[in-house]
């Protein structure tokens, strides 16, 4: 029986997550298609952090984002009856005194001090010669619980479906389909893999490989987030997370030796007290990064009824709800995209002169 829908989503990450979410509460029928294997966003940290780097600056738009995201992790909180968002702070290590000179001057601009507390002599187990920048409004969204939700959710309200979605599959004409589904918009949010996708392999992504363990110690950890260029997150009974790698060049989703001994090295060296600790758990997943380092967002040049909804790199807690609102604007057509993340930037690379 055909079933007539107004949007399907294909692939079942944080992106496609909160815009089914956003979409449901808007009274659009729906469908997401996803094949059930695991992805980037169950693998992520979810580390909200609005200051970052070595220079320490501040995220574009994070003034925008932030509340936004904030707002939808409390909504769904709300609805599913459990945190979602564990707000932390975070322990910023300075690691030069270069590092520790900017970290004084941002101290200094009034615009980063909502995120920014002040500078701190190092904990005593933390080798930190150059202190300690203390960070506020930072967190982690506990990503793989929310989808879990999300997906129990959606299927309660017949708006699932466990499939690999074929490209082949989707006829544009006499009307859009796929199978007995006839939506008046496909979705594209297949994170890494939409570079098979043949409408929209066009977009120049700029994929990231990364790595994570999970570890437990039989020594107390404060409820701090470190960051020492990688990252701990404290998880409780003495479990954390620590990662990521960064990786251009091994583009699989298969935890490496090679990634484990840098993390664990790399932990020693801020905490060289600390005892070995154990390895519980490995993972590795592939960030839909792209190369100007901005959203893939927006309606194929040909195809109307095509559109993607991609690319939101290592910061998809942040950046996604607040696009997500946007995009359901612009689908629902009472407004324009936001210009940054709009693919038309990339229509010269469709239509070469
Ligand atoms: C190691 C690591 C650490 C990270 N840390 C952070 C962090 O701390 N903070 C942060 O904000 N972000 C982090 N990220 C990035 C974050 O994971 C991404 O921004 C976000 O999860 C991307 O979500 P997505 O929905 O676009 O892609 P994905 O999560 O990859 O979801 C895509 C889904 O589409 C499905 N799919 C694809 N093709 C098809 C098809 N043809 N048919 C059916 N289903 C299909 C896939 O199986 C998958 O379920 C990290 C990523 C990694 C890998």
């Amino acid at each position: 029986m055909a079933v007539q829908i107004d949007v399907l989503l294909v692939g079942q990450g944080l992106a496609s997550s909160l815009l089914a979410w956003e979409l449901l509460q808007r009274q659009l029928r729906i469908l997401v298609v996803d094949d059930g294997a695991e992805n980037a966003s169950q693998v992520a940290a979810g580390l909200i952090n609005p200051v970052t780097g070595q220079r320490l600056v501040k995220q574009v738009d994070v003034e925008t984002l932030l509340p936004a995201a904030m707002h939808v992790y409390r909504q769904l909180g709300t609805q599913f009856g459990q945190a979602f968002y564990v707000q932390m702070p975070m322990l910023k290590i300075l690691r030069t005194d270069k590092e520790l000179g900017i970290a004084e001057r941002r101290l200094a601009q009034p615009d980063y001090r909502d995120y920014l507390t002040g500078l701190t002599p190092a904990p005593a187990e933390i080798d930190a010669p150059y202190g300690v920048l203390q960070q506020r409004q930072t967190g982690y969204l506990r990503t793989e619980a929310l989808l879990s939700q999300l997906r129990d959710f959606l299927r309660n309200k017949n708006c699932y479906r466990r499939n690999t979605l074929q490209y082949g599959e989707i006829n544009l004409e006499p009307a859009l389909r796929w199978h007995d589904i006839y939506p008046r918009h496909i979705v594209f949010c297949e994170g890494y893999q939409a570079v098979n996708n043949p409408w929209f392999k066009y977009l120049p992504f700029q994929l990231a490989k990364g790595e994570i363990l999970g570890c437990e110690s039989r020594q107390d950890i404060q409820q701090q987030i470190l960051n020492y260029g990688h990252w701990l997150i404290p998880l409780g009974a003495g479990r954390f997370k620590t990662g990521a790698t960064f990786d251009t060049n091994q583009l699989d989703n298969l935890p490496t030796q090679a990634a484990k001994t840098a993390l664990l090295a790399s932990l020693r060296a801020v905490c060289p007290q600390q005892q070995p600790p154990d390895v519980y758990q490995r993972r590795a997943g592939i960030r839909p990064a792209t190369l100007d380092k901005q959203p893939f967002i927006g309606t194929h040049p040909l195809h109307p009824q095509l559109h993607i909804f991609n690319g939101f790199g290592a910061k998809g807690s942040l950046a996604i709800p607040w696009y997500a609102a946007r995009f359901a604007d612009y689908l629902q057509q009472h407004a324009g995209l936001p210009p940054g993340c709009d693919i038309r930037r990339y229509d010269k690379t469709y239509f070469p002169a």
